[in-house]
C-alpha cells in the first residue's frame, strides 16, 4: 500500500454553532471491547440449487476498540453496515473474518454455551422500542426475562430487582404490570434500557436508540444513557446516522462508507478538523439552528453504491470530488495522520 502524506486537500474554515463543553473522555485502561478486520459477507444465492452467485460486502475489514466508561458513535448512511457490526459484535450474526476479544477473551467463534457467560457483559437496545418489545407480556415481565435465564432468583428477588431497575430507568415500579401498549415511546425505551441493565453488562450496543423517538423524548434518553454511564462505567458502541446525537454522547466517533471505517478519531477533532471527504460532507449536511450560520457545502455526486458491487479502489471514488485516477485503482488504508486520528484517503 501507498502511503503518502499529501496535504493537497485543504480542510474547509466550517463555522459551527456554539455546542456545549465536550463529555471529558474517561482514561481508558485494556479495551472492554477490541474488534479486529471484521467483516461479514452474506452471500447471494440464487436458483433451484441456490448456488452462491455473488456477495453483499456489509462489512469489510472493521477495527476499533472501546473502553472503559467510553463511548463510541458508530456513523454513516443507512447501508452503510453500522447495523451489521453490532450485531456481529453481538454474534447474533457469525463473522465472515476477523476477531472480537471481550475483556480480553476471544470470543469470535466460541459456541452458543462457551459464549453465555459473555453474553451477559454485552447487551443491546434496539431502535424501535415497540416491536422489541413483547405486547403480551407484562412490562416488569420484560425487564425480568434476563434475570430467569442467567440468574436463580427467587421470584420475590426477581420481582424487587426488577423494581429496582424500573426505578433506575426513571420509570415507577407500580408501572411493572403495565403491558407494553401503556407505556409512550419514550417510557418504552426506557423498559428496553432496563432490560439492558439486568445483567449489569459492561458493554451496550445502542442501535439506533432514539431514532424512533420525537426530539425532546431522545434527549431524555441519551441523558439518561449518560447518567448510567457515569454512575455504572458503562461502554457504549452507539450506531446511528443522527450526527448530531452522536456528537452529544460519544467521546470517540467512527465514520462508515460501504462496509469500511474511512475516519475514526474524537468528537472534537472530527467535527472540527474532519479530514476525509465523506465526513466534510456528513458534516454539512448537519442543520445549524442558526440562519445566521452558513455551512460550506461540499457537493457529493450520486447515490450510496450497491454493497454487492463495491467501487474498486477508494469505495468513495465514484462520489469524491478530489478524486484522482489512483482512487480507482488503490485501497487507501485507515492510517493514523496524527495521534489518535486515523483516515482512509490518499490525499492525507
Ligand atoms: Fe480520498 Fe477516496 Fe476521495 Fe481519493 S476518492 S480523495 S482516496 S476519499
Amino acid at each position: 500500500m501507498v502511503e503518502t502524506a499529501t496535504p493537497a486537500l485543504a480542510t474547509p474554515k466550517r463555522e459551527t454553532p456554539a455546542r456545549e463543553m465536550p463529555i471529558e473522555a474517561p482514561a481508558l485502561g485494556a479495551p472492554v471491547l477490541e474488534v479486529r478486520g471484521l467483516s461479514k459477507h452474506f452471500p447471494v444465492r440464487k436458483g433451484i440449487l441456490r448456488r452462491t452467485v455473488g456477495h453483499v460486502y456489509a462489512v469489510d475489514g472493521v477495527s476499533f476498540t472501546i473502553g472503559a466508561g467510553e463511548t463510541l458513535g458508530l456513523v454513516g448512511e443507512s447501508g452503510c453496515g453500522k447495523t451489521t457490526v453490532g450485531r456481529t459484535v453481538m454474534r447474533l450474526i457469525e463473522p465472515t473474518a476477523g476477531t472480537i476479544h471481550l475483556d480480553g477473551h476471544d470470543v469470535t467463534r466460541l459456541g452458543k454455551g462457551e459464549f453465555r457467560p459473555y453474553r451477559r457483559q454485552l447487551q443491546i437496545i434496539f431502535q424501535d422500542p415497540f416491536s422489541s418489545l413483547n405486547p403480551r407480556k407484562r412490562a416488569g415481565d420484560i425487564v425480568g426475562e434476563p434475570l430467569k435465564i442467567h440468574e436463580a432468583l427467587s421470584r420475590g428477588e426477581r420481582r424487587e430487582r426488577v423494581a429496582a431497575l424500573f426505578e433506575r430507568v426513571g420509570l415507577r415500579r407500580a408501572q411493572m404490570d403495565n403491558f407494553p401498549h401503556q407505556f409512550s415511546g419514550g417510557q418504552r425505551q426506557r423498559i428496553g434500557v432496563a432490560r439492558a441493565l439486568a445483567l449489569n453488562p459492561k458493554l451496550i450496543i445502542g442501535d439506533e436508540p432514539v431514532s424512533a423517538l420525537d426530539v425532546s423524548i431522545q434527549a431524555q434518553v441519551i441523558n439518561l444513557l449518560m447518567d448510567l454511564q457515569r454512575d455504572m462505567r458503562l461502554s457504549y458502541l452507539f450506531i446511528s446516522h443522527n450526527l448530531a446525537v452522536v456528537e452529544h454522547i460519544s467521546h470517540r466517533i467512527a465514520v462508515m462508507y460501504l462496509g469500511r471505517i474511512v475516519e475514526y478519531t474524537d468528537k472534537i477533532t472530527l467535527f472540527t478538523r474532519p479530514l476525509h471527504p465523506y465526513t466534510e460532507a456528513l458534516l454539512a449536511a448537519v442543520p445549524v439552528p442558526d440562519p445566521a450560520i452558513k455551512r460550506i457545502k461540499r457537493v457529493v455526486q450520486g447515490d450510496v453504491p450497491s454493497p454487492l458491487k463495491p467501487p474498486p479502489g477508494c469505495r468513495f471514488h465514484t462520489r469524491c470530488p478530489y478524486a484522482e485516477a489512483r482512487c480507482k485503482v488503490e485501497v487507501p488504508a485507515l492510517r493514523e495522520v496524527e495521534q489518535g486520528h486515523h483516515v482512509a484517503c490518499h490525499l492525507r
